[in-house]
This record gives structure tokens, sequence and C-alpha cells, in this order.
């Protein structure tokens, strides 16, 4: 481990080299000078030579090693490289803290074959708690920065992982998906560094919270199917194999400090004062010199190095007594267990009892991998439709979760508990009305607890919704927003005098409502139209029932102006064109009706535009409903239809897998529109005009009229968009391959085919 840079950028509260008990930092160079480098490089060829080893790994550490630059650190790199590589392999790794990464660095480090690990502890908070700069700011967006550019494709062979340092403050599951997020290769989890004299945080009531912690994380990895290599869980498994802090392994780690002094293992700063020197250094002493230091050696004898204690612990070949530095104990120095004893043990036991565990779910990798498969062909299978509207039907379970620990246990969460075990098809019909989400999100929205539409509370209307559908007795109180009631799937009441919120009773066929002065019953199967009950309307497709969705508040996500509730005969009207346009595309196009079938629940008339008198839209939270402008005929209906059901499948399948990388400001220009366009908005453009091909292709092939050179310009459009794509590197590794199946579907699909 070379410590090219003895400063950092960060001012990191946990960092064992500046925060612990050993300050020989203070007296060291800035930077490691270029004859120490010499001398140093020069050393590991001779030992290499000298022992014929295979392999030697040089580790570039710090302080930052990045504080070198780019031209101080291209020097360092070819003075390794060329004392060390004649003689062995040369394996070239740095730990940095990511922040001053940038293109010419990762190119240089590409170029130099060194892989690099960027620590990183987790999500902004947990990040945060302890990884700032010494003015106290955050440096979770420079490092996330730096993990993007290391996962770009030309960079991504650099890109060895995250090193996270735990802290049981944390929320696992939060650092376990904002780890999981950067893709990473391989992530290490470390335990923060602590003595017998100076022990490690342990709040809470558990005498075990790091291993309860770890536990936690571990159960998800394991459930989830080990989606990513993590180097303690799997150290920790019998044959595990070990590291620096866990086996009987040999110590193999030696470190040249910035000022050429051979050193011990630099956790050891968290001991005391000058705890990890040898008093040798590069200069006058070989490796094999430095090696032969007692605090060396005797991390080299296994079981015999250890205290009584761990030589007689059952699991003492796979904990190895934990990192040499957490035994230090003033008095016994290094001849005690480990501080984490407890926690190693218990952590070894949770381990133990996943590998006998049946998992819990299968590794989601694989059905993801497949069901995108299938979206590629075009349409997407029912299985994957009904994939696609289980996935959205859990988010926005996990939203109404994230509400109800907002608002805490309420009357209205109880009994929607008590339904979805006695009444599960009832809660499922309503949560999955399209606009539940919309709802949970605009609940969940901090800017929205005021202001023009201020976010009333969903829990209560979807739990008596809920209710009457199963036939259900109860009684919660509402919400009344602008005179307003409504119930998701079911109505609308307008009822001036009801105040902020009503008392509403499911009584048997209906509910009845009191608030303020005002009292009303509504029957549900009333046969007379009432004022001030709007009931959901809907229409038989083929499909099954579609709403006419005219009532829901929250069906204006779509950013355009969405009609007002239609008259009965407009509605009507509405109504039979959609059920005939579904027709149309069961003739025309029968693998995309299938999708549409599977998914589409509700159409939502908007506002007509005498200037854009054709308009159609989906929204991403609003998964199974399109919006249309009312009455084209069904012929044009149907193309509608097709289109915007593309979207809305893509917008699901990109709330499970990334296909394009986060928004660098890449814009691809597209000939459908004149403006150029984000990645992700080719990718639903490429999507929509293929099946529109597909829908017109049909057409041609029966004769009708100019289809066929329709068909011929969206796939023009379809391809000339999916090249663009494939050109403009900002796919992930999945959107490559998805991608890359659409052309493939182009293939079977000609110009011309008439
Ligand atoms: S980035 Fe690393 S070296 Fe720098 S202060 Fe933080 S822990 Fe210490
Ligand atoms: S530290 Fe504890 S768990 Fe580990 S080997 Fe020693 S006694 Fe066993």
């Amino acid at each position: 481990m070379l410590k090219v840079h003895s400063r950092c950028d960060l001012s990191c509260d946990h960092c064992y080299v500046y925060q612990h008990a050993d300050q020989t930092w203070r007296g060291r160079p800035v930077r490691m000078a270029a004859a120490t480098v010499r001398a140093a490089a020069h050393r590991i060829a001779e030992h290499a030579r000298e022992h014929e080893l295979p392999v030697v790994h040089v580790v570039l550490h710090g302080g930052e090693p990045l504080l070198l630059g780019a031209a101080g650190l291209r020097e360092v790199l070819a003075e390794l490289r060329a004392a060390i590589m004649p003689w062995t392999r040369l394996d070239l790794r740095m730990q940095t803290n990511g922040v001053l990464l940038d293109d010419e660095l990762c190119s240089l480090l590409v170029d130099h074959d060194v892989q690099v690990g960027v620590s990183f502890d987790g999500d902004r908070a947990a990040n945060d708690r302890h990884r700032v700069f010494a003015h106290g700011g955050s440096s979770h967006d420079h490092v996330r920065r730096a993990l993007a550019l290391l996962r770009r494709p030309e960079h991504e062979a650099s890109y060895a992982g995250i090193l996270c340092t735990v802290d049981v403050r944390n929320d696992p599951d939060r650092v376990y998906e904002a780890l999981l997020a950067e893709r990473p290769p391989r992530v290490d989890l470390l335990l923060p560094h602590a003595t017998w004299d100076s022990p490690p945080a342990r709040p809470g009531p558990g005498s075990t919270p790091y291993a309860d912690w770890l536990g936690r994380l571990h159960r998800r990895w394991v459930d989830e199917g080990r989606p990513v290599s993590i180097r303690l869980f799997e150290a920790l498994r019998p044959g595990g194999g070990g590291t620096e802090a866990f086996g009987l392994a040999p110590a193999d780690v030696l470190v040249i400090e910035a000022d050429g002094s051979w050193e011990q293992v630099d956790s050891l700063k968290t001991a005391y004062h000058g705890a990890a020197g040898t008093g040798f250094d590069v200069f006058g002493h070989s490796v094999h010199e430095a090696a032969r230091h007692p605090g060396v050696a005797v991390r080299q004898e296994g079981v015999d190095g250890l205290c009584a204690t761990c030589r007689a612990c059952p699991v003492v070949d796979r904990c190895g007594g934990g990192l040499y530095a957490h035994r230090w104990r003033t008095g016994s120095g290094f001849d005690n267990p480990s501080v984490y004893c407890a926690d190693l043990l218990r952590l070894i036991d949770t381990v133990d009892e996943a590998d006998l565990r049946p998992t819990s779910q299968p590794p989601p990798a694989a059905p993801v991998d497949e069901l995108l498969d299938d979206l590629a062909t075009g349409h997407g299978s029912a299985p994957t439709l009904a994939l696609l509207a289980a996935t959205q039907l859990s988010i926005t379970r996990a939203l109404l979760v994230a509400c109800r620990d907002r608002a805490g246990p309420t009357a209205a969460w109880e009994l929607l508990v008590q339904l979805d075990q006695a009444a599960p098809d009832a809660v499922r019909a309503v949560l999955e009305h399209p606009f539940v989400r919309p709802w949970l999100v605009h609940r969940l929205d901090p800017s929205a607890r005021s202001g023009v539409r201020p976010a009333v509370d969903p829990l209560p209307a979807l739990a008596v919704a809920a209710a009457l559908r199963a036939g259900v007795p109860a009684a919660v109180r509402v919400p009344v927003r602008t005179d307003t009631i409504t119930l998701p799937t079911l109505g609308s009441l307008v009822l001036p005098g009801l105040g902020e919120s009503a008392e509403v009773t499911v009584v048997p066929g209906g509910f009845r409502v009191r608030g303020g002065s005002t009292e009303r019953t509504v029957l549900l199967d009333a046969v007379e139209p009432s004022a001030d009950w709007r009931p959901a309307r809907g229409v038989s497709v083929p499909g099954g029932w579609l709403l006419i969705e005219d009532g829901d508040p929250y069906r204006d996500c779509y950013g355009q102006s969405v009609a007002p509730r239609l008259a009965e005969p407009a509605a009507r009207a509405l109504g039979r064109t959609v059920a005939e346009a579904w027709r149309v595309v069961h003739r025309d196009v029968p693998a995309h009706a299938a999708a549409l079938d599977g998914g589409l629940r509700a159409v939502v008339p908007l506002t007509p535009d005498p200037a854009r008198p054709l308009r159609s839209a989906t929204a991403r939270h609003a998964f199974g409903a399109v919006a249309v402008t009312g009455d084209p005929d069904a012929e044009t209906m149907a193309v509608l239809l097709v289109h915007e059901w593309q979207h809305a499948k893509l917008g699901a399948a990109l709330d499970l897998c990334d296909l394009v990388h986060p928004d660098r400001g890449t814009r691809i220009s597209v000939p459908w529109r004149p403006d150029p366009r984000p990645p992700e908005g080719v990718l639903h453009g490429v999507y929509a005009h293929l099946a529109v091909t597909q829908v017109w292709q049909s057409r041609a092939a029966r004769g009708g009229g100019d289809a066929s050179a329709h068909a011929d310009r969206y796939l023009t459009w379809t391809r000339d968009g999916v090249d663009a794509l494939l050109a403009s590197r900002s796919l992930t590794a999945a959107g490559e391959r998805f991608v890359g199946q659409l052309r493939h579907a182009l293939g079977e699909t000609r110009v011309g085919s008439r």
C-alpha cells in the first residue's frame, strides 16, 4: 500500500488516518517525492524478483491519492510499471474518495489498468453523517458523480467497487439500496475502527448492534439472490477465504508511507500513536526485512498468533480474531479477541442460518431480463403484463406504507389492513386504480403540504372505497376537498356544507355521510341520477371493464388540461369509440391487443382544443390509464391506444430497471420532432413508433389507402431512433440489450411490406 499523498480534501470524522490515536501524518511530507516512489518501486521489484512472485498488488492510497493530479499520478504509475513489470504481473489499485475524479483521470486510470475503489457510505444521510468537507458540506453528490463516471462504458474496466463504513445509526435498507444503485462490481463493508480502549458506539439496547445491522442487510442480500459481491459476507461463509479483517490467512500487506517508512497495516493507527511503525524505510530496508517485524510476523502464525479465547473459539477459522487493530487493549496489547467479538459470533450465525434457509424469493435479475426480452418483441405477452401490473401495485403499496408512516397508525389504516386480510380483491381493485399512486405521490411531496392543492390524506377514502366494494360495515372520518369526497373507482360526492372532514359510514348498498350541518345517504345502485353523487362510469371492452375517468381529481397528471365531467351522451360516445377502437386493435395487431387487455383500465378525456384536436398522453405514475381527446373515429383511436399503451408499458419497465444512464445532458436529434430529445424520450419514441409501424403494416397488408406510406414513415423513424440511441452511449447494459433486440424486431419488419 503506497501512501502517495498524505493529505485529504475531505474531513471525515471517522477517518483513522487523521482522527484516531496515531498522528504521525503531521510530520510526513504532503506527497511522496519522486525519489521515494522510485525507491519503493525498486524494493517491490526486488522482492518480486527474489521470490519469483507471480503477481504483486500495489494500492495507491492516502490521504487522497487523486490530490497528486493527473501529471503526478502518471509519473507514479510510470515509475511503478517500469520497475516492477519486467519481473512480475503488476495489479494496480487505488482507494479514493472520488471527489476529484474527472474524465482525464478516469482515462489515465483505465490506460494504466488501475482498479479503483471508491469510499461511499450509502444514502445521503448515511454518507454525510461522516464524509464531509472541512466546512461541513456534503460530499454525496461529488462521490455519486465519480461513481457515475466510473460506470461509463469507457471507464467501467477500472470500476472495482465501493468501500462503505458501517454506522448502525443509518438505515440498513437505505444504505443497501444506495450502494446497489451505483451498480458496483463489489462492495466492501467495513466495521468502524475501534479498540477495547476506545470501543465502538453501541446505540440502542441490543448487545450486538453491528451483527443486527449487518444481519438485516445480509438477509436482504440473500433474499435478492446476492446481486452483488459483498466481501464481508462472502469471507465469513465456511471456506470463504477470509480477508485482512477475517480468517487465518497470513498477513500480506505492508504500507509505504509518504516519507518512505515501512509500516504495518494502517488500521493500526486507531490503536495508539505510532502503532503501525516498524522503524524501517525503503531507502535502507527490503520488503523481507520489514516483513520480519514482530507485528507483521505474528499475523503470519495463523491460530497460534491469537489469544487463548480466540484459539478456543469454534469459529476461529472463519473469524480469525477479527481485524488485528480491533484487538488492542492497553496492558494486554493485541492479545485479546476483537472488540467486535460478540457481533462477529452472532454475524457468523446469521450467515450460517441464511445458508440453511431457502431464499424467500427468486433472484430478481432473471425475471427482469425475461420481462425486458419479452417487451423488446415490440408488445409483451400476457404474463409480462401481469408482472408489470403486479410490480406497479407493489410500488403503490410501498407508497401507501410511506403515507401511513407519515400519519402514524389511524383507524383508516387499521381498516385497510383488516380488509386486506378479509377481502383482498376489494383492496386490490382500489389500489390498482391508476390515480391512487398520483394521489399518494402528491401526499408525500413536501411541497404539497400547502399551496393551491394541499394534499389530503388518501387513506380514509381508500379504506371506505375498499369497504364499500367488500360490503363490510365501517365508519371512517374522511377529509373533504372543495366540498367533494372522492372514492377511487366508485365516484365522487359533491356536497357543500360538509366542512373539512365528514364521517362516512358504510351501510347496506351504499354509504352515509355526516359533516358540518349536512347528512346524506348514497345508494350505489340507485336507478335515479342524483345531482350530488357522480358515479364512476365505464364501458365494456374486450379486456373487461374500462372506466371513463372524468371525476378523480388526481387524473390531472398528464401535463395537459383534463376535461371536466362529461355530460352523459358525451361519456357514452367516448365509451363507444374506445370499445370499437379496442376491437380494431384486436383486428389489426392481436399481440398488442393482448397487452392492452392485460392492463388498460381507464381512459381520461382531455380538454378539447381546436388548435390540436388529436392528442393523447400517459403518465408515469398512472399505470393502467391513457388520456385522449374525445370522439375521434375508432380507427384513429386504435392507433392512439396502441401508441400510448407502449409508453405505459415502458414506463413500468423503467420503474424496474434503468435502461438509460441518469441524465448527463445528452440530447439526440430524431426525425419525428424538431427539437433534440433526451435519451429516455427517444427510447419512449422508438418503442411507441415500433407499435404504430406494426398497426399500419397490418392495415397496409389489408390494402388500406395510404397505410403503406404511414408504415414506411414510422418504420424509418423507429429505425433512425434506434440507431441514434445505440450510437449515443447513453444506454445502460440492460438498455443496450433492450434496444438491440428492438432493432432485431425491426429487422423482421420490412419497409414496403405490402
Ligand atoms: S476521504 Fe478517506 S482519507 Fe480522506 S478524510 Fe475521509 S476517510 Fe480520511
Ligand atoms: S474474536 Fe471472538 S468470534 Fe472471533 S475468533 Fe476470537 S473469540 Fe471467536
